[in-house]
């Protein structure tokens, strides 16, 4: 990212609430945990939230990437273990300059409840981020083929939207996560998603999901990872922000960077809509 500091003026303070993702321990991701963090530092950020993803629990659960580079399920979690102890590290190493939160974002399919309880009792995190990237136990976001193929085992799209957010409002009530990750991911690859949400089945889920998530008191991310991948509006789009305005719940943004190069990319742009749409800019903090 470019903008000097110096090019924002009246904005509220940069930060991230859901990111800093990493080569060191993602494969997906590039960069070193510490270069990213400089990054957040040499950008403004008053405070971020790093929260690389949780071991996977199976080896049909691997990062695609992972799984062509031959690590094995123990070299995963010796991986996580590993990012929780650098995280650790640099948060004390940087406190004098940026408050930097060590979390993990987590996933949500079978057999995950129990991993992610077995993680909080052994890393103590400051906070998780509830994510779900899986519905039926398919990886949705990765592809437009994994989608279809998702499509296919609910049955149709009506019928997936319905499963994620069942499957989320299930992650929520067993968790109750700080952080709700891209509340809305199951748009990802449907060019017709504003009709989707006007569907009522799913439009009763969201709102019994936005209602849960109110009454949990969560912060829910307003994630800008979209706007890189080509959509036009982050997650949570504009019809269900309107809903979660109205309701008061907690809103922060978070850029979900996977490197130096994504490191506030189009956060400005998010606490510019969010301005606008009235929300309170004194950030929630995870914890
Ligand atoms: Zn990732
Ligand atoms: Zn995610």
């Amino acid at each position: 990212m470019t903008q000097a500091k110096s090019n924002r003026t009246g904005l509220p303070a940069r930060v991230s609430i859901h990111g800093g993702h990493s080569g060191e321990f993602c494969r997906h991701a590039k960069d070193r945990l510490q270069e990213v963090i400089d990054a957040y530092l040499q950008n403004g950020f008053e405070w971020v939230g790093i929260t690389e993803h949780m071991p996977p629990v199976d080896p049909r659960f691997m990062d695609p990437d992972d799984v062509n580079a031959g690590i094995t399920l123990k070299q995963a979690y010796q991986r996580f273990e590993q990012y929780m102890t650098v995280c650790r590290e640099l948060q004390q190493k940087y406190k004098a300059k940026i408050q930097i939160f060590v979390g993990f974002e987590i996933e949500t399919y079978t057999g995950s409840l129990e991993m992610v309880h077995q993680l909080l009792n052994q890393f103590s995190p400051d906070y998780i981020v509830g994510s779900v990237h899986h519905v039926k136990d398919i990886l949705f976001d990765f592809s437009a083929e994994d989608y279809a193929q998702a499509i296919q085992r609910s049955g149709s799209v009506e019928n997936l939207y319905c499963d994620y957010f069942d499957t989320q409002y299930d992650m929520l009530v067993a968790l109750e996560p700080a952080v709700v990750g891209h509340f809305d991911l199951i748009r990802i690859f449907d060019p017709h998603y504003r009709d989707r949400f006007e569907n009522d089945a799913i439009s009763n889920r969201i709102q019994r999901n936005l209602e849960l998530i109110k009454n949990l008191d969560l912060i829910m991310d307003f994630n800008v990872r979209s706007l890189s991948k080509g959509a036009d509006e982050p997650y949570i789009s504009h019809n269900i922000l309107a809903k979660v305005q109205q309701m008061g719940i907690a809103v922060v943004p978070g850029d979900d960077s996977h490197g130096v190069d994504t490191v506030g990319r189009h956060i400005d742009e998010a606490i510019q809509l969010l301005v606008d749409w009235g929300f309170n800019t004194d950030w929630r903090k995870p914890s």
